[in-house]
């Protein structure tokens, strides 16, 4: 091997969810929202954006902090964005998991944390989740070099109440905590007021679910000015001109139409809630979700099988080939029609 192919960092990546492109099918696998954006949101990207492109963005997304500071009743100083929350949680972890101390999250959790513990060789150590697939507050009251999971948990859907988390915090006075509530939206209890008392809290929020606007790209993060500046240094330091402008001006108006979010994500709601009992009828079994999905299992059917005939009939939802979650399928909540074509697919395959 030559020194230059010696040298290249190795790094074994995420996978995210397949991105196929049938016009007939039914989308269930990457909890996207089956919903358009806020209406004010195309109108402004069919405005001008295309001529505004050849000037740089705001590097400090000014415009759309500001927005965002506003709605969830924090100072601007108290916000940095990214590209999507995947841009955000891996700067943060690359600014504040800098100890020698492993950083704590479950063993069911969004896989992409412990591939940027080891993209920015962060030590990390696991807990389990309890057989209940919950994640246990108590796994958490010992050192670590810092806290970090998703609330709602991911894949599971469950949520844990606030007042657990503050548990968390009240033990973890040295730690930064990190609350990733992509999916809080969907009937999860936000930490966010907590940020009046911990410092050392951090929220993490993306536009992608809730917002339906996992194209754009935008996630952010709230904490204190001290956390968020130095996330801007470490952003700085990278790229000055992460969101582009499109993102900024939609992002922007998104925000602005916070009655909206309501309206499409209590529609995602309901038909998770029907969706609970039709499938619930059919024998599946699956923990209680706060989230756009459900996390199933059936005790006469092997998930992989089913993950196999559902991609057949291009209806695609979300298996994982691992420990533990193996005879698990996760299904985005999509519209009522798209459920119900998944439900007659699924009756017709258990011979119900
Ligand atoms: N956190 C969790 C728990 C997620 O499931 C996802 C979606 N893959 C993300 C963060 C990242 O979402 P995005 O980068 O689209 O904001």
């Amino acid at each position: 091997m030559k020194r230059y192919q010696q040298n290249i960092r190795r790094v074994v990546p995420y996978v995210p969810g397949d991105q196929p492109d049938f016009p007939d099918m039914i989308k269930l696998n990457t909890n996207e929202n089956p919903y358009p954006p806020a209406p004010a949101v195309q109108e402004v990207l069919s405005k001008s954006q295309a001529e505004q492109m050849r000037l740089y963005p705001d590097p400090t997304a000014h415009q759309l902090n500001a927005a965002i500071a506003k709605v969830y009743g924090v100072e601007e100083s108290q916000v940095f964005t990214g590209v999507g929350s995947d841009d955000v949680l891996a700067m943060i972890f690359q600014t504040f998991f800098n100890s020698e101390l492993p950083i704590l999250f479950p063993d069911i959790t969004y896989a992409f944390y412990p591939v940027w513990c080891d993209l920015f060789r962060i030590p990390y150590e696991v807990q389990p989740l309890n057989e209940k697939l919950e994640i246990v507050p108590e796994d958490y009251f010992k050192e670590n070099g810092g806290i970090v999971f998703p609330n709602p948990n991911a894949p599971t859907g469950i949520a844990m109440p606030a007042a657990e988390i503050e548990r968390i915090l009240q033990h973890n006075p040295e730690s930064l905590v990190v609350i990733d509530e992509a999916y809080v939206d969907f009937g999860g209890e936000s930490v966010l007021p907590l940020l009046n008392k911990y410092d050392n809290l951090m929220v993490v929020q993306t536009f992608s679910k809730s917002r339906s606007m996992a194209g754009e790209r935008i996630g952010f993060a709230i904490g204190s000015p001290e956390l968020i500046r130095a996330l801007h240094d470490v952003k700085y330091s990278f790229n000055s001109y992460t969101m582009n402008r499109s993102a900024l001006a939609a992002g922007t108006a998104s925000v602005e139409d916070q009655a909206y979010l309501e309206e499409i994500t209590a529609k995602i709601v309901a038909t998770r809630e029907r969706s609970k009992t039709v499938l619930r009828e059919m024998g599946f079994q699956f923990p209680d979700s706060k989230s756009n999905f459900l996390f199933v299992t059936h005790p006469d059917c092997n998930a992989h099988e089913l993950f196999e005939a559902l991609r057949e009939a291009h209806i695609f939802v979300r298996w994982f080939d691992a420990p533990r979650v193996r005879d698990y399928l996760r299904i985005t909540i999509g519209t009522d029609a798209q459920m119900d074509a998944l439900f007659d697919f699924l009756r017709k395959y258990l011979g119900k």
